[in-house]
């Protein structure tokens, strides 16, 4: 028996079996929308020992997506067997069009959208696994796919291909772009504050990202260059507990005494180092000492993040007294400034993250502040904090 009617059969057990191109919907309910049945399939690839199982999104009455999922396939098992360069090239031209992927998370899923691409009849949905490999996670005929496999907590990240159904053989189109969503927990309506540590990395660096992690509480760290070269791992550490990496330029210097090249470079050099740790450059920046003239403004390249709570802790290098800073002044949408190169100020950390969560406070980055308040930073702007908007 052919190997693709055998896994069909496999199907049928469990409910109604249509099959369409290259597409198999199996649905317990009798409502499958797919007009064009045609004949065969063959989901499974040779060799392939699993049954293609799984997955119905649609209810009856349900408006969602039909989609399926299919067992992950690793990348390379999609590579195209051996072909000229001239059928390579007739491919090409044929080829379907390339999706624009965007994604959000609501109501317990991540929800991907895009716009019909030229000659599609299916969409591959690929998502990126624990090991960074993105890995083929259903089909779909919509312009949709939701995902339930999510987490609140965790970044997501996706790629679509659309594909058809050739003469002799499939037709895959181009992967979309990354499509990155973030699955965070954060409620809108309670009160949240960014606390942000500049200079580092340091040797309390890790010591405060696990109070962090204790407390589901996460923070800003603008990092100077020279000392991520120096420290790479601290600030990995920070990143995979879902910390914000933003950059605190290269050498630490005085932006404003700088010329548009210098500038550049700051930055530049500095997100050379944040980008083979997180894979992308830094979003926000933080001047040194605070201090912005005309050229930085025009040459920095991000938003320029500033504060509202000064702890003076690098001054007063003491435990209490930066506590107290923030205990005695904190308020919903305030950015606090801190240092975690200074042992004091790593036991205040220990004690204000828990203190805050115990207030009500969640403990967001200044990405998500901005997100959570509606601000959307521009390059080149300086913020001190996001309150909520009247
Ligand atoms: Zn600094």
């Amino acid at each position: 028996m052919n190997e693709g009617i055998r896994k069909g059969l496999v199907i049928a057990a469990f409910g109604m079996l249509v099959v369409s191109n290259h597409v198999v919907y199996a649905k317990q309910a009798s409502e499958v929308r797919v007009t064009e049945v045609t004949t065969q399939t063959v989901n499974a690839q040779p060799g392939s020992t699993e049954a293609t199982t799984q997955t119905v999104n649609a209810q009856p009455g349900s408006t969602e997506a039909t989609t399926q999922t299919v067992n992950a396939q690793p990348d390379s098992t999609e590579v195209m067997t051996t072909e000229t360069a001239t059928a390579n090239q007739q491919i090409a031209q044929e080829k379907p069009g390339t999706p624009v992927v965007t994604g959000e998370y609501n109501r317990k899923k991540v929800q991907l959208t895009w716009e019909v691409v030229d000659k599609a009849q299916i969409y591959y949905i690929f998502k990126k696994n624990a090991e960074g490999k993105f890995i083929k996670i259903a089909e779909t005929d919509q312009t949709c796919y939701k995902d339930k496999a999510v987490e609140k907590g965790n970044d997501y990240y996706y790629k679509v291909r659309a594909v058809y159904q050739g003469t002799d053989r499939l037709i895959k189109g181009n992967r979309s772009k990354v499509c990155k969503v973030a699955v965070d927990n954060i409620d809108p309506n309670k009160k949240m504050v960014a606390l942000t540590f500049d200079d580092g990395p340091g040797k309390y660096t890790k010591t405060i990202v696990d109070c962090l992690k204790e407390n589901d509480a996460k923070a800003t760290f603008f990092v100077v260059g020279r000392s991520v070269n120096a420290n790479p791992g601290a600030v990995r550490y920070a990143y995979k507990a879902g910390c914000e990496i933003g950059s605190h330029s290269y050498n630490h210097s005085n932006l404003a005494n700088l010329s548009a090249k210098d500038v550049k470079k700051e930055m530049s050099d500095t997100d050379k180092l944040i980008k083979k740790i997180t894979g992308s450059k830094a979003t926000l920046m933080r001047p040194p000492y605070g201090s912005i003239g005309d050229i930085t403004k025009k040459n920095v390249g991000k938003p320029m993040i500033l504060w509202s709570i000064d702890t003076l802790d690098w001054k007063t290098r003491d435990t209490k007294k930066t506590i107290d800073a923030v205990m005695k002044n904190v308020k919903d949408g305030d950015i606090v400034l801190m240092h975690d190169i200074h042992e004091p100020t790593k036991d205040a950390a220990l004690q204000i993250i828990p203190k805050l969560k115990k207030q009500g406070y969640q403990l967001v980055t200044v990405s998500e502040l901005a997100k959570y308040r509606g601000y959307n930073l521009e390059k080149g702007v300086s913020y001190r904090t996001m309150y909520k908007k009247k």
